[in-house]
């Protein structure tokens, strides 16, 4: 265990910081004057979290899947395509083109790919080709559908924050 005192750079009080073995950075790197006390780390955190939890437009796999059982999506719907891939948030407006292919009643869409990614999504909003990929299906949002709306091919692209400050809290 290593100790070194700093001041955090956010509210600028004194801390001692504490690392333990196996040690993340090398002992040189840590022993600076400056750093980010528990406080304001933990701070720092439920931040990224509010503003995940906003670019997600509040859905998780689990509430889009209830969302679509309820409500049967239709031929020429709209909802949007959520690309995460490049570290930002790209939402895509797409329209329903079969709202129930196969058994798996998957839903297909036009038209966005990133590439990898396909336009046959389960009801979850998982990609079928890249279930674990960054691009996903959510239900239309009215706020970010019109902004995207302005924008070229219907491709909208935000910071996580910006996402919030738009939608607001759940
Ligand atoms: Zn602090």
């Amino acid at each position: 265990m290593v100790e070194w005192r700093k001041i955090c750079s956010y509210c600028h009080t004194k801390f001692i910081a504490r690392m333990s073995k196996p040690f993340p950075i090398k002992v040189s790197d840590f022993k600076v004057s400056h750093g980010t006390c528990s406080d304001c780390h933990e701070k720092q955190l439920e931040e990224f979290r509010k503003h995940r939890n906003a670019a997600a437009l509040y859905w998780s796999f689990d509430s889009v899947k209830e969302y679509f059982e309820g409500n049967p999506p239709y031929v020429g719907q709209e909802l949007l395509v959520h690309d995460t891939s490049w570290n930002t948030n790209i939402y895509v407006i797409v329209t329903v083109k079969d709202p129930a292919h196969t058994r798996q009643k998957r839903i297909v869409v036009e038209s966005y790919t990133n590439g990898y990614s396909g336009q046959s999504f389960y009801r979850s909003g998982k990609n079928c080709y890249a279930p674990k990929g960054q691009v996903k299906l959510l239900p239309y949002n009215d706020k970010i559908g019109l902004l995207a709306k302005q924008e070229p091919r219907n491709e909208l692209k935000l910071s996580s924050k910006e996402v919030f400050d738009i939608i607001g809290e759940n």
